[in-house]
């Protein structure tokens, strides 16, 4: 009233408003990308808390990252102005694990519970497959582990599977024996993987509807960000958490003493949860995943009396970019057309680039960063995609040359090291006495002299006895194991009890933090020492790593001084690949298409866009895959604000190969007038042919092109070609016919003159093995080399 408006509501336009403003059960907003759906579902959240409708412990918000939680926290902080804890914004698997430790006793589990990741899931999966013999019937840790969290989405657990397996195939009887021998040892170690944390989470609430109703009571807003990723698992825990308190259950819940009557409504129940979520299904990528997409199309359906809003305006893209990514998905059927539309003007044309190979590639990538760069934008802007890792090698090598500041998005993997998952098995093994794959991990780590074969006999004894494998190390004196081993391992399993003791709340002297606790565990158990000792450099590094693990745990208690050591492990298990992106860094990104959801920047390279690569060879003949994966080159494009650059290398090595690629089918569907193509010198016409790279190089809005700075620019410029992709194919060079022999002489337009030392392979595939006179040897792929014979 009064023509106040919240600032909350500034900049907004009328359907994002309205999205914000709207009030009732349920709430679906459907847009494309850069609309504005995370800033709405934000906003939104502030909103609620400005007008006192929700307390702050009454909303949960679900984000696909831990890094969009924090972001999302740290901007309803800043409409706010104030903090608002208690609130809880995190991602599916943090949220359950929350509510899991909570809730262990119910959930059949301690609350110290271990949370197994891919890598763990596969050693036990390897071991259960090794004692079965199962791998004579084509099993594999890879695809047993696929198929159980696959049935784990779908919140099938062993015993539903195995009431519709068909027992006469000896494949399913087999799988199902390992899916039981699966279940049955994560029990027992007190662990749960990744599918489990959201699925057990489901049981819980199924199973005790007591528990229920008190996270029905609590969360009475529920959003969830990037929704067409869900998974069934991740829909029927936001069933679960969105059902009413039937009136019986509140009575009881007064009784006890938890307050409910301000939520109880006529029939003196409380009311479901307000439920909102945002998607859009043309951005949905994890189908692999089990993500499912009906979670949208369907939602009308399953939450009566849902509204929906749709966001049209994209803020984020030029129109140039916004009309390429429109043109691609319209290419997808079975989907609902929507026509977003920027007011950000035409922008740049998008700028295409065919390489003669990945190393090509990635020095047009490096050299065009570096022209950005000095026309003023900051590295942190840019980013660098691919589809999957193995392409990050060339980009690494050529930007490490160039002296370009990159870091690579979830490559790192500092928690995936063996030092450091050796390290964090002494703190599981401490938290979890009964991990039997954390004890097992650290038996012989360091070397203390105990062999696999006392390892599998420590475990077949406490299988044998029904005894924990920690049990077994301290009842190892009756084996017959030898003094010296067995002293090895007594000596290990006290050091774990005297380290249980360090957090031990009932002994004085328990107050140990995470870093007292592994600085003792490092020091006592030598691991440190032994690579600060050692003489193998590798060494020096792995040590290096452990004491930056040590500061983090410094870091830790610093900023949880309430935590303790399975709050410490919990966040280790949960970090995802976007969360280690660092804005602030000043580096260029490097990512994977799948880790760049949800991100903008102003200029992205989307590189490898090729047959094979996008899509996926593995997707290419899977039904859905080529949809899939035009969707997740949808995703690619929309990150780009301002420019954006589609790259593809006519050759790439792979696995020592060199394999000749096809331009991706995708490039085809974006109008031609969008892209403006260059190419790698020497892949012109034969005219000319021995152009310098910066010859070849076209001028565009930032200047210069990419030409090497210094490069002669007094010659006139190449022309610039206008054909579109199929034309260019054609303009290849085609060596096909070119006989060469050992002891060739040959010019390469880049390499130089060289000596061909060996021809191998046939036909189109025939590569030339050159000892270039300067530039070294090279691996040639004379079909489509730009070389002659001299
Ligand atoms: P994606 O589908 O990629 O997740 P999204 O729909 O979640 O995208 P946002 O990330 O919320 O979109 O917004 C895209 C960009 O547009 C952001 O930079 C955001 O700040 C900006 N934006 C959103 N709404 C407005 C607005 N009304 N005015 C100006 N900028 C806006
Ligand atoms: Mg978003």
């Amino acid at each position: 009233a009064g023509g106040y408006q919240s600032p909350l509501l500034e900049g907004l336009n009328p359907q994002q408003r309205e999205a914000v403003e709207y009030r009732g059960p349920a709430l679906l907003i459907i847009a494309g990308a850069g609309s504005g759906k995370t800033s709405v579902l934000t906003r939104r959240i502030a909103s609620l808390l400005e007008t006192r409708e929700a307390w702050p412990s009454q909303i949960l918000a679900i984000t696909f990252t831990n890094k969009a939680a924090a972001e999302m926290r740290d901007r309803v902080k800043a409409i706010l102005g104030q903090g608002a804890d208690g609130m809880w914004i995190s991602t599916f698997h943090s949220s359950c694990v929350r509510i899991l430790r909570r809730e262990a006793e119910n959930a059949g589990l301690s609350a110290s519970f271990s949370i197994y990741d891919s890598a763990d899931t596969k050693v036990t999966l390897k071991r259960i497959i090794k004692s079965l013999d199962a791998d004579t019937l084509g099993f594999t840790p890879g695809n047993a582990s696929a198929k159980i969290s696959k049935l784990k989405n779908e919140l099938a657990d062993v015993d539903s599977y195995a009431r519709n397996a068909n027992m006469s195939d000896p494949q399913e009887v087999m799988f199902v024996e390992i899916f039981r021998q699966y279940t049955q040892r994560l029990r027992a170690a007190n662990a749960l993987d990744f599918d489990d944390l959201i699925g057990e989470t489901v049981y819980l609430f199924r199973a005790f509807p007591a528990v229920a109703a008190l996270y029905r009571r609590r969360f009475r807003h529920i959003l969830v960000d990037e929704y067409q990723d869900t998974n069934h698992a991740q829909y029927s825990l936001v069933r679960e958490l969105t059902r009413p308190v039937e009136p019986e259950l509140a009575d009881e819940m007064e009784t006890t003493g938890v307050h409910v009557r301000n939520l109880r409504d006529a029939t003196g129940g409380i009311p479901g949860a307000s439920l909102t979520v945002v998607g859009d299904s043309d951005q949905s990528i994890y189908a692999f995943r089990g993500a499912d997409t009906r979670n949208i199309t369907e939602f009308e359906r399953d939450f009566p009396g849902t509204k929906v809003i749709l966001l049209e305006q994209n803020y984020r893209s030029t129109q140039n970019i916004l009309s390429a990514a429109n043109a691609v998905i319209g290419h997808n059927f079975d989907r609902k057309d929507k026509k977003l539309w920027s007011a950000g003007g035409d922008g740049e044309k998008i700028v295409g680039f065919t390489a003669y190979s990945g190393h090509d590639e990635a020095q047009f990538v490096a050299d065009e960063i570096e022209v950005l760069h000095s026309a003023g934008m900051a590295y942190r802007d840019m980013a660098v995609f691919y589809r999957t890792n193995a392409q990050t090698r060339a980009l690494e090598e050529i930007l490490v040359r160039s002296a370009v500041p990159y870091r690579v998005v979830g490559g790192t993997k500092f928690y995936e090291r063996a030092e450091i998952k050796d390290a964090l098995a002494y703190l599981i093994s401490v938290a979890n006495p009964n991990d039997e794959l954390a004890l097992r991990r650290i038996l012989n780590t360091p070397k203390r002299g105990i062999g696999p074969a006392t390892e599998t006999g420590l475990a077949s004894f406490a299988e044998a006895n029904q005894i924990s494998f920690r049990q077994a190390m301290r009842d190892s004196a009756g084996l017959g194991l030898g003094p010296k081993v067995t002293g090895a391992i007594l000596n290990l399993a006290t050091l774990l009890d005297e380290a249980a003791l360090k957090i031990d709340p009932t002994n004085p002297a328990g107050q140990a933090n995470v870093s007292e606790l592994l600085t003792f565990l490092l020091e006592r158990s030598g691991l440190l020492t032994l690579l600060r000792n050692s003489r193998d450099p590798q060494d020096e590094a792995r040590a290096e790593n452990i004491e930056e693990l040590v500061a983090q745990t410094k870091d830790f208690n610093k900023e949880n001084p309430d935590s303790g050591l399975v709050d410490f492990l919990t966040q280790v298990s949960l970090v995802a690949a976007a969360d280690d992106l660092d804005d602030a860094s000043g580096t260029v990104s490097l990512m994977t298409l799948h880790t760049a959801k949800g991100l903008e920047y102003e200029a992205v390279f989307l590189t490898g866009v090729e047959e094979g690569l996008l899509p996926h060879q593995m997707s290419a003949n899977e039904p859905g895959g080529p949809a899939e994966e035009r969707r997740l080159f949808y995703v690619g494009i929309t990150r780009a604000r301002q420019r954006l650059y589609l790259s593809l290398a006519m050759t790439r090595a792979q696995f020592g190969d060199i394999n000749v690629a096809m331009p991706s089918r995708y490039l085809q569907e974006i109008p031609v007038d969008l892209i403006d193509w260059k190419q790698s010198p020497g892949m012109a016409n034969s005219r000319g042919g021995t152009q310098p790279r910066a010859l070849n190089a076209r001028r565009d809005g930032f200047g210069g092109g990419f030409a090497k700075r210094g490069a002669p620019e007094a010659l006139p410029p190449a022309p610039k070609p206008k054909t579109e992709w199929s034309n260019r194919v054609s303009q290849v060079r085609d060596n096909g016919d070119l006989t060469l022999a050992a002891g060739d002489r040959i010019r390469h337009i880049d390499f130089g003159d060289g000596r061909v030392n060996q021809v191998t392979g046939d036909g189109t595939k025939r590569i030339a093995h050159v000892q270039f006179d300067t530039t070294g040897a090279k691996k040639l792929l004379i079909k489509i080399a730009p070389i002659e014979k001299l």
